[in-house]
């Protein structure tokens, strides 16, 4: 044979074996993760893909969205656009004052999650909340009950109004604090970075504030993510394990920040109403659509406790709860008890 024929029968077999080559190096499932210190916690994002995926430059374009969100709504950072705003309504009543698209969003879902839950979550508690020390450092000082009831005449987000783009306040002297809503924003925002540059698997958690791209694997996989929730009093225990997928879990509980006096723990979540740290639960986990709403819905149903709180949540459409007593009992919501696998 002469060796032109030989090729003729060969080269359909090259082709095949090529290509297979090329689909198999494609098909290696590659997982990146990375952890980096933001917001004020330790946030990670993991994505799932193939070998010639650029899931690094994707994870790469997520942190820089976070930190772009750190950048303007972190009251603590002099030069953010809610500093600004804050130092504004100091000295004055806020007028129709413009706000950037990220900071409306976390206003606009701040003011929702304080209508529904009669105010258990309320963003203009700053003033309050700067009695507080809970950093560790300078912690553990109870402060003065009288200053604490004279800030609370500055607590009432129902003062706030936000429309067309802009807030205004008929108060002057009211500050705002995005810490409840914000991570969970930003972890929103980041999910969004991620499945734009193509990533179809992932997670972003963004200190208790989780996003979940799709299932855990490959595109179109039916292996759920299971999340463990944290057992408050053992950092290295859970008190359940939540099967999901292309969702979003937020827990807020009393033993992120906190100081114990006297016996009696004294946290960041705090009631508005009173002024002191809630002690309606230990933890709140909250699954919803939205991380930004599940963020500020947690921190509200922790303050409102385990009943209120259940009732809530069993109101709103796909939205489930997990909520730890001040007993230590635990409820949930009605649809939960499909996603929990175990529970001890
Ligand atoms: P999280 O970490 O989501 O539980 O939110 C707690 C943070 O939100 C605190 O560190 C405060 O900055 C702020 N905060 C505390 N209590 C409330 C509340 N009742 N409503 C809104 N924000 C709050
Ligand atoms: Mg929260």
């Amino acid at each position: 044979m002469k060796p032109i024929s030989i090729l003729k029968y060969v080269t359909p077999f090259l082709v095949v074996a090529i290509l297979f080559s090329i689909w198999h190096f494609k098909r290696k499932i590659v997982t990146v993760s990375e952890t980096r210190l933001m917001l004020g916690t330790f946030v990670e994002i993991t994505v799932i893909g193939g070998r010639g995926d650029d899931l690094a430059g994707a994870v790469e374009a997520a942190f820089l969205r976070i930190a772009e969100i750190e950048a303007i709504a972190d009251r603590y950072t002099g030069s953010s656009e809610i500093s600004e705003l804050n130092r504004n309504a100091a000295v004055g009543r806020l007028v129709d004052v413009p706000v950037s698209d990220d900071i409306l969003e976390m206003l606009t879902v701040a003011k929702m999650v304080s209508e529904i839950s009669n105010r258990a979550f309320d963003i203009t508690v700053a003033p309050v909340v700067d009695l507080w020390d809970f950093t560790g450092d300078g912690g553990g000082k109870i402060p003065d009950g009288k200053e604490i009831g004279e800030r609370l005449k500055l607590v009432d987000c129902g003062k706030i109004v936000v429309e067309d783009g802009t807030i205004s306040s008929e108060e002057p002297g009211i500050k705002l604090d995005l810490g409840g809503v914000a991570k969970g924003y930003a972890a929103d925002e980041a999910a969004e970075v991620l499945i734009e540059a193509g990533v179809k698997s992932g997670v972003i958690n963004a200190g208790g504030d989780m996003v979940l791209i799709g299932s855990k694997g490959r595109a179109g996989g039916k292996t759920p993510w299971r999340i463990g929730v944290q057992d408050p009093r053992d950092s290295n225990g859970l008190i359940a394990l939540l099967k999901l997928k292309d969702t979003s879990v937020v827990t807020s509980g009393d033993y992120e920040r906190y100081f114990i006096v006297d016996g009696r723990r004294y946290h960041h979540i705090i009631d508005p109403k009173t002024g002191y740290p809630s002690n309606a639960s230990i933890s709140v986990t909250i699954v919803a659509e939205s991380a930004a709403f599940a963020d500020a819905l947690a921190t509200a149903v922790f303050v409102l406790g385990p009943q209120k709180g259940i009732d809530l949540v069993e109101e709103l459409d796909s939205v489930e709860a997990l909520v730890m007593g001040a007993d230590g009992g635990i409820s949930v919501t009605t649809g939960l008890s499909d996603l929990i696998e175990y529970e001890d």
